[in-house]
């Protein structure tokens, strides 16, 4: 190269290889065999960071992300009045739904005048963000602590309502999700979405 010639380098992370010879110690490659021993036998004596999955389970925060549920009010009716903020705010494009209005006698069934007649999520597409909960202005869709299990065929990650809608006689309790802040931000009527 001639000394005109600048080197050009487009990262600082470049390093100089060292040539130099190895000592008769070195070369028995002995030190390095037993210090490599002895850093694996120190982890014999620390605690065990795995845990045997799926026979022990870590139980997970009350307040992680997990599989969706869609809430039904104190009477039992359907929250949900398909208005479409959880679908517009899901940045995976996972939710889907279509709204019908709700018959004179299905007052017992849907809180509001609109409802959700289907209501997906697709679980391979969702990342878990939160973001359809936190744009729910009726309290409606809430993520849980449980995971999604394992399927074969991807179209058995699409949720529908049979699976998202939960029981009457099996409440979910997200009284932990639901922070005095987040209510009151979603009880604030000065919020138009929240009308
Ligand atoms: S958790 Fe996020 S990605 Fe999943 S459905 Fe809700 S908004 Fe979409
Ligand atoms: S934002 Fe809430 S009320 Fe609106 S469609 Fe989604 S779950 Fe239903």
């Amino acid at each position: 190269m001639n000394q005109d010639q600048k080197k050009i380098s487009l990262t600082n992370r470049s390093k100089v290889v060292s040539n130099k010879k190895m000592t008769l110690m070195e070369r028995f490659y002995l030190p390095a065999i037993f210090k490599g021993m002895s850093i694996t036998a120190s982890h014999f004596f620390k605690r065990e960071v795995t845990i045997q999955y799926p026979e022990v389970k870590r139980p997970f925060s009350d307040i992680y992300r997990g599989l969706h549920v869609l809430k039904l009010d104190d009477e039992g009716r359907e929250r949900c009045t398909a208005c479409g903020l959880c679908a517009l705010a899901c940045p995976a494009e996972s939710i889907t739904m279509i709204a019908a209005e709700r018959k004179e006698d299905e007052r017992n069934l849907y809180r509001e005048e609109k409802y959700a007649s289907m209501y997906e999520i697709n679980m391979l597409r969702c990342i878990f963000c939160g973001d359809c909960e936190s744009a729910c202005p009726k309290e409606a869709i809430f993520l849980t602590n449980r995971t999604v299990p394992s399927e074969y065929e991807r179209a058995d990650f699409i949720y529908g309502k049979d699976v998202l809608v939960e029981k009457k006689d099996s409440r979910i309790d997200v009284s932990k999700r639901q922070t005095p802040e987040v209510l009151a931000f979603k009880q604030d009527k000065s919020k138009s979405h929240n009308n």
